[in-house]
């Protein structure tokens, strides 16, 4: 199943978001908590892709794992990090062969201790030319890509960071997923400057329930996305109490959902750090509401 068609506001989509585990146990636990979210019926669930090493074999072994051992529609994210254009078809085919009709295309971060990104000789600066050349190759997949409600890290400005967007997604994208966001009032401004300039593929927005207020610290520092003060606070009182901290998180994350959804989004995507609890109360939440 391509995801552009099971990305509608009347009848929206979850998705969850997993990364390739490094160990074997790793593996086992994700595999797990893929078991424990299944019954939650995800419209598709997506794997991420390394830096590098042998992650990046994980993730194509694990969309293909998932999609054929529990027929949930599994996508596999894509980079273009010291990838060349020969290695990235290499990708693509496997992917094609094992039956994976959907990717999302990423430029990916530079490598650690780079600041800028540098591509490898015979690869992508950015990843509109990936979209492109996988546009123009004989694949068939459904196409996904990134894109940040609060303007990425490395762009001068949001507009030309919007500008950029609409290049990318002129290049053959299907849909876009957000950057996570904590506040619902970024990803509808985005929305709306995001049509202005004519970007008509739905924009999954992105959502994180905070677990661990440390980590999310960490995330929001390298992604460029800011937690709301109100937040910040409340998390800043409780943070020494693990349980109101998911308390507080997943409270947070079900009301932006609830408000999402009253306005129309065409799905939300879940980034789960490969574990089912708080998304399993947040979407089981939501399932009630309806
Ligand atoms: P691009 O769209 O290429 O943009 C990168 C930067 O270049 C932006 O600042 C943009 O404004 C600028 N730019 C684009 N085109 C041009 C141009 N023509 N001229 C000048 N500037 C330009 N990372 C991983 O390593 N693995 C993953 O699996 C992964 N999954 C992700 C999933 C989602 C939903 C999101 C939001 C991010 C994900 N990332 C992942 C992180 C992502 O790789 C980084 O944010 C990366 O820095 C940018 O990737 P991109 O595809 O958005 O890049």
């Amino acid at each position: 199943m391509k995801i552009r068609n099971c990305l509608n506001p009347s009848r929206p989509s979850f998705s969850f978001e997993f990364f390739p585990p490094k160990t074997d146990a790793g593996v086992a636990s994700l595999l797990r908590t893929v078991e424990e979210l299944a019954p939650l019926e995800p419209g598709f669930v997506s794997v991420t892709y390394g830096a590098g090493g042998s992650t990046r074999d994980r993730t194509v072994e694990l969309v293909t794992h998932i999609k054929q051992q529990t027929g949930i529609e599994a996508m596999a994210h894509l980079t273009c990090v010291g990838h060349t254009r020969d290695e990235l078809r290499d990708v693509l085919r496997r992917l094609d062969a094992a039956g994976i009709e959907n990717v999302l295309l990423l430029r990916g971060d530079p490598p650690q201790g780079q600041t800028t990104f540098e591509p490898v000789p015979g690869g992508f600066r950015y990843a509109e030319e990936l979209v492109r050349f996988v546009r123009e190759e004989d694949f068939n997949f459904c196409i996904g890509g990134a894109c940040y409600p609060e303007g990425h890290v490395e762009t001068a400005s949001r507009e030309d960071d919007l500008k950029h967007l609409k290049a990318k997604v002129d290049a053959g994208m299907d849909f876009v997923v957000t950057q996570l966001f904590f506040d619902n009032a970024f990803y509808f401004d985005f929305v709306e400057r995001a049509r202005r300039v004519g970007i008509n593929v739905p924009i999954v927005p992105g959502i994180m329930p905070i677990t661990n207020y440390e980590q999310v610290q960490r995330f929001t520092r390298m992604c460029g996305a800011t937690v709301p003060m109100r937040l910040a606070l409340q998390m800043e009182r409780v943070k020494d109490q693990p349980d109101a901290v998911v308390q507080l998180g997943v409270a947070h994350a079900t009301v932006q959902c609830m408000e999402l959804l009253s306005r129309g989004v065409p799905g939300i995507h879940f980034y789960t750090l490969n574990k089912s609890p708080a998304t399993r109360m947040i979407v089981g939440a939501l399932k009630g509401r309806s």
